[in-house]
């Protein structure tokens, strides 16, 4: 997997719905893996109101009066239905404030140490965080639905896989640190974001797609080899049947020759019949034998499509993230040398400069960190 999506796991269903629930105004006790929640009648959802018993986990036996919530469960389910059909729109406020400073990984992996660091931020930038529902699905079987969530710079459309992460951090529910704020991007541009994630993300879920689909295309072949097995089974009757039929004619040959009138009328009648069933069977066995050297292009046709993957994409949520751009000083001490540099930063976002090393030209990075600060910047490899 890039960095590109975050994959929801039980703890981030839990979060979600939590979060959900509130926003329609439930409330919700936590004790451990089971929560006790009330929707209110009035709201406005296509969930059930009243009481409800939670479980949020994978139970082997359910006692009945309790759902399971957990990624597969059909209740997370509806609540995803339930939240793309309203689509809701939030908004979080990311500030130096509320989110840690993120050290970039090749100074992170370092051995060279940071004596201050200092964000001045510069301006407001917005990004949007859209959840998507990836459902990836056969017309026959292997259906698959995750949750896949992507954060996009509304202003230069690019893909903050870092914020993602702060994000979904900051809005659990029980962070009391988020602020939110007037959502300020037009609706037709929140239309255009949320269809330009949509490529990054199908990208980014390709892995996935390929296993379903060589999953899907292993139990077409066994499809497929059965079907010809069977072809072939019946093409060795078939074939049986001729040889048998050809000796009857043989036989009805001679005694056409040999016998009296009547019994020969009845013989030619009865040899008619067989020549007329042995062209018959001739004629499919022919067509059998065709289709197999041609390897059964319809049956194939047929099987693929109904084995073919579709991959749908829906986005749940949307939610407008504002943070701040300007620039970050990195205080470092090697140990030969010191110095202060100052790269571009987005608070949730981190580091957004790449930085190279001076001698061989490389981009730092956590497998390439930063070696030594003896003239200028090096990386591990140069020191
Ligand atoms: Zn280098």
């Amino acid at each position: 997997m890039t960095d590109a999506a975050v994959p929801v796991t039980q703890s981030a269903v839990e979060e979600f719905t939590e979060r959900y629930l509130r926003s329609i105004g439930s409330q919700i006790e936590i004790q451990g893996n089971k929560w006790e929640v009330k929707i209110p009648e009035d709201a406005e959802t296509g969930l059930p109101t009243g009481n409800l018993s939670l479980i949020c986990d994978t139970v082997e036996e359910s006692d009945g009066n309790s759902t399971q919530l957990h990624p597969e469960s059909s209740f997370f389910q509806e609540v995803l239905k339930d939240a793309a059909s309203r689509a809701p729109l939030g908004s979080v406020t990311i500030n130096a404030s509320n989110t840690d400073i993120i050290v970039p990984d090749w100074l992170y992996e370092s051995e060279i140490s940071v004596s201050n660091i200092e964000f001045s931020p510069y301006y407001d930038r917005r990004a949007l965080a859209v959840l998507f529902q990836v459902g990836i699905e056969t017309v026959s079987e292997y259906q698959r639905e995750f949750l896949r969530g992507i954060v996009v710079d509304t202003r230069s459309k690019e893909i903050l896989p870092k914020l993602d992460r702060t994000f979904l951090n900051l809005t659990n529910p029980s962070n009391p640190t988020i602020t939110s704020h007037e959502i300020e991007t037009e609706p037709e541009q929140i239309e255009q974001l949320v269809d330009s994630c949509r490529d990054p993300l199908v990208e980014d879920i390709q892995t996935e797609v390929d296993d379903i689909h060589r999953e899907a295309s292993r139990a077409a072949d066994a499809e497929l080899e059965e079907y010809r097995q069977l072809q072939q089974q019946h093409e060795k009757e078939l074939a049986e049947r001729l040889s048998r039929l050809q000796s009857q004619i043989e036989e009805l040959n001679a005694t056409i020759n040999e016998s009296d009138q009547r019994k020969r009328v009845e013989s030619l009648k009865e040899r008619r019949e067989c020549k007329s069933e042995f062209e018959e069977i001739e004629s499919e066995l022919t067509k059998l034998r065709q289709r197999r050297e041609q390897g059964y292009p319809q049956k194939q046709r047929e099987i693929r499509d109904r084995h073919a993957l579709e991959v749908v994409v829906t986005p749940i949520t949307v939610t407008e993230i504002k943070y701040e751009r300007g620039d970050i000083e990195f205080e470092l001490v090697g140990a030969d040398a010191s110095k202060t540099i100052t790269v571009a930063y987005g608070s949730g976002v981190g580091v957004t400069d790449e930085i190279y090393c001076e001698l061989c030209t490389n981009t730092l990075s956590a497998e390439r960190p930063l070696g030594s600060l003896q003239g200028g910047l090096r990386c591990v490899d140069c020191v």
